[in-house]
């Protein structure tokens, strides 16, 4: 099946009682027994398993083409599962430097204290992550692009280097979705998603999703954890992540076309000093994004010419564009990274940079609000110019 189909029908469990084409949503703490005991559909209670959730798993097993895959209550529970799985104290794992936030909040307040080691290196140069290995690494961590920064993680190189090195790849696939890379073709161990973001798409529900290569193993250990410790999303959220996977294929082809026009856009605009988006061929990794992805993504960030200020008072003048943290979904969003509570200060980022996540309103109207919003500090730019 392709995605489109397999996104609609992949788990899709229709009510046998009432006909119901959508699915119902199972409520439900506990299930009855048989008179011998026995509980013939498989469910007994609602954190060990359920209908919905074990919908929403399927489908995503079936878009990532993996073994098995595992729901979790966020994409931070996702990312700690594995990290819980895959290593033991005294383990090491080799860490993008621009590594998404919560996962290296994550390795610092809840790992580090369990005796679990890591090395920050530059994902895209392959000898520095050469470098980075150690006796005790067990896994590499890598994002199919990078936040917000929107570097490239070349997998199929990454997986060689770390099964060279009797380590597993886990790849955070958040930002480009299985519709446009399937790091587990290309080579990865394990694949997580923020279903929060695109899965889900409409930006009113949280979860995370693991998606193994293989069925069993570490598949296990991570369905284990899940059933040990209940941090699993409500039946209600699962039901909203899979409707919103349902038109995900579409989805992620508008977010790529818009944020391809809004980042040509940007590009040309003067007072737009640097624009970070891979299906730009000023992007240093563009030739790689041809070679591995089928589509770009919708977050673009980009730098002004002035500071923090400018930055901001262009964020506080979007009126589409909301000036909000989280991406992926159908409004458009903007934000100063740098003094936002998920980045803050010491995080080396680049006073005016904005990173936007483009919706799915229409491209013309996202570049006229972008264009609105800056209009005014290009106007005094020109002037000063012309006074000096
Ligand atoms: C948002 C995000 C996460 C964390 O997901 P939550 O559901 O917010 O915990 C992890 N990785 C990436 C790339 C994200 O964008």
């Amino acid at each position: 099946m392709k995605p489109e189909t397999m996104a609609i029908h992949a788990g899709r469990q229709p009510d046998d009682g009432s006909g119901a084409v959508a699915e119902p949503i199972t409520l439900s703490v506990t299930y009855q027994r048989d008179p011998d005991g026995t509980y013939p559909r498989g469910y007994f209670y609602t954190t060990a398993g359920n209908p919905n959730r074990q919908s929403l798993e399927i489908c995503a097993k079936s878009l990532e083409g993996g073994g098995e895959s595992v729901a979790f209550a966020s994409g931070s529970m996702a990312i700690s599962a594995i990290l819980r799985t895959c290593l033991r104290p005294g383990d090491h794992v080799v860490v993008p430097t621009d590594t998404f936030q919560g996962t290296l909040r994550l390795l610092v307040d809840v790992l580090a204290p369990w005796g679990v080691s890591w090395t920050a290196t530059e994902i895209t140069e392959l000898d520095k992550v050469r470098s980075a290995f150690q006796d005790n690494t067990k896994l590499v961590w890598a994002e199919s692009l990078s936040n917000p920064l929107l570097k490239i993680a070349d997998i199929p190189s990454l997986a060689g280097l770390a099964h060279a090195h009797g380590a597993l790849l886990c790849v955070d696939n958040t930002f480009v979705t299985p519709i446009f890379q399937r790091p587990l073709e290309l080579g990865a161990d394990v694949v997580v998603h923020a279903s929060t973001k695109y899965l889900a798409g409409h930006g009113d529900v949280a979860g995370g999703i693991v998606v193994t290569r293989d069925g069993d193993g570490l598949a296990r250990e991570l369905r284990l954890l899940q059933r040990r410790e209940g941090g699993v999303p409500s039946p209600f959220d699962c039901w909203l992540v899979q409707r919103g996977i349902k038109t995900l294929p579409y989805r992620m082809r508008a977010h790529g076309e818009n944020a391809m026009a809004v980042a040509e856009f940007l590009q040309e605009y003067p007072l737009v000093e640097t624009v970070q988006y891979p299906g730009l061929e000023s992007h240093p990794q563009h030739r790689l994004a041809l070679q591995n992805l089928d589509g770009f993504g919708g977050v673009i960030s980009f730098q002004v010419r002035g500071g923090a200020d400018l930055a901001l008072r262009i964020a506080s003048q979007t009126k589409l564009f909301v000036h909000a943290t989280s991406l992926g979904q159908t409004e458009s969003l903007i934000q100063h990274q740098a003094s936002s509570p998920t980045h803050g200060p010491g995080t080396g980022l680049a006073e005016n940079l904005l990173r936007l996540s483009v919706g799915l309103e229409h491209a013309a109207d996202l570049i006229e609000d972008l264009r609105g919003a800056m209009e005014n500090d290009l106007q005094v730019a020109r002037t000063k110019c012309k006074d000096a």
